[in-house]
């Protein structure tokens, strides 16, 4: 059996996001054979905003699975890009935030599929995100078969932008390796999980938290993330888990093997 899987890159989910635009036009520049992707947010893209402003607005990656002929343009853009996203195995989400935060994996669904896709990134920090607090919609990477999210930051660093670069290619390389112990290498990683949130009215309690920095909360360790960037919270707080806990989220994957992992 040929193990060959087809991936497509999204980009610009959120409009004023351009550095997945940017890597994937870079990969590209190196490559004989270019690698699919997309504009998410076309008409974002173009005016460098998050998302569109007003009536016909939304956030385009809280609207999965989306509404087939919409007079919303998020509603009907999403359905639009998850019909195109059928054609492919893997897909792959690009954002980029302000905050240094380097670059991280955001699942915001667990199985085995998206396991194996996340870790054959060469990224060591994953963040398990599976409700989004306070949002209604979904995130395009939990509608697919099988994808996950890239989060960049801060996303106007050339270094960010190379460093993505360099994963995405080293990720293409391996892309057709049916032979990778891909549960070996996510038990390698940094795995988080959301717990919990600081509310903004107690943001002066915390004022010097850091991007992944350890904060202690309630006699819990936690690490913060997204710090300022939602209106209501201050930051997230995740919990690192131990790695027993990773080691039992790669057991249900076990034995599937890459030959049958992430085919449909
Ligand atoms: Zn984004």
């Amino acid at each position: 059996m040929t193990w060959k899987k087809s991936v497509l890159f999204i980009t610009a989910t959120h409009g004023d996001e351009a550095i997945g635009v940017e890597a994937i036009s870079e990969v590209n520049r190196t490559r004989s054979e270019s690698v699919d992707f997309i504009i998410g947010n076309e008409i974002a893209y173009s005016l460098g905003t998050r998302c569109i402003e007003g009536r016909i607005g939304g956030d385009l990656n809280r609207s999965a699975p989306g509404i087939c002929g919409s007079q919303q343009y998020h509603e009907r853009r999403a359905w639009e890009i998850l019909q195109i996203a059928k054609g492919y195995d893997w897909v792959v989400d690009l954002h980029g935030c302000s905050q240094p935060m380097s670059v991280f994996i955001i699942l915001s669904k667990i199985d085995p599929q998206r396991l194996q896709l996340a870790a054959r990134f060469d990224i060591p920090r994953i963040l398990l995100w599976q409700t989004l607090p306070g949002h209604k919609g979904g995130a395009l990477n939990a509608s697919v078969d099988c994808g996950i999210e890239i989060e960049c930051g801060p996303k106007d660093d050339p270094m960010v932008r190379e460093k993505l670069v360099r994963t995405i290619k080293d990720f293409l390389i391996s892309i057709n390796d049916a032979n990778c112990d891909w549960a070996e290498w996510f038990k390698r990683r940094e795995v988080y999980t959301v717990v919990d949130s600081i509310p903004f009215e107690e943001k002066d309690q915390y004022p010097d938290l850091k991007e992944w920095g350890r904060v202690v909360v309630a006699g819990y360790t936690r690490y913060a993330l997204f710090v300022g960037v939602y209106p209501h919270i201050h930051c997230l707080l995740l919990e690192r888990l131990p790695s027993a806990q990773i080691e039992l989220l790669c057991v249900p994957a076990r034995g599937r093997g890459c030959e049958q992992g992430g085919s449909h």
